[in-house]
């Protein structure tokens, strides 16, 4: 596997806070695409602005060479991502063009996914899935909840909820509390690792 990441995020703010790396997988037909590209820096943007209230900065890297496919159709399919997931210390987010709802007909914006396929090395592996045409804007921000322990919510100003939630919704103090409590586990467990931007990759291209 090459270790060469692309860093393709802004430079953010220096302060107190823990610094994450968030992998992003896509298939080579979305890597070109600028589109795509200012797609996923708005949803970053809009995730940041989140979790930042919960000390979280997240960086945006690339993992350029993994065939990655267009559209995951079913939970075999969604199983089939774990390998290139490893619990490494990063986030990993997969962008595809269409996402099944493997539950009923239709389809979903995004998800967050935990592998309970049968490879036992790949177990419990998680990662996040999102519909690049689907998405609403702060999908990402929503899949990173639910990676960070938080259920759904029923109040339509609160991001946790889906569907309906208001264009402009937010966390509460006690769902902030329980992701600070969430990275504090990952980061003990060594299932998120903090790394300052600069550190990022030892073969950073720009
Ligand atoms: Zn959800």
């Amino acid at each position: 596997m090459r270790s060469a990441l692309l860093l393709l995020g802004l430079p953010f703010l220096l302060g107190a806070g823990t610094d994450l790396r968030l992998v992003v997988h896509r298939s080579p037909a979305l890597a070109k695409s600028g589109e795509a590209t200012a797609w996923l820096e708005a949803q970053l943007a809009r995730a940041n602005a989140q979790l930042e209230a919960a000390g979280i900065r997240l960086h945006h890297a690339e993992r350029p060479g993994v065939r990655i496919p267009l559209e995951i159709g079913s939970r075999r399919e969604r199983h089939a991502l774990a390998e290139h997931a490893p619990i490494d210390g990063d986030l990993h987010l997969f962008v595809v063009r269409r996402l099944a709802n493997v539950d009923a007909a239709g389809e979903i914006c995004g998800v967050h996914w935990r592998y309970r396929g049968p490879a036992r090395a790949l177990r419990d592996r998680r990662y996040l899935i999102l519909s690049l045409p689907d998405a609403l804007p702060d999908t990402l921000a929503h899949e990173l909840g639910h990676y960070f322990g938080l259920g759904h919510s029923r109040d339509p100003a609160n991001l946790m909820t889906s569907p309906g939630r208001a264009a402009r919704s937010a966390l509460a103090p006690w769902q902030l509390r329980r992701v600070q409590a969430a990275l504090r586990g990952a980061l003990r467990a060594g299932a998120l690792v903090a790394r300052p931007s600069a550190q990022s990759s030892p073969a950073v291209r720009k």
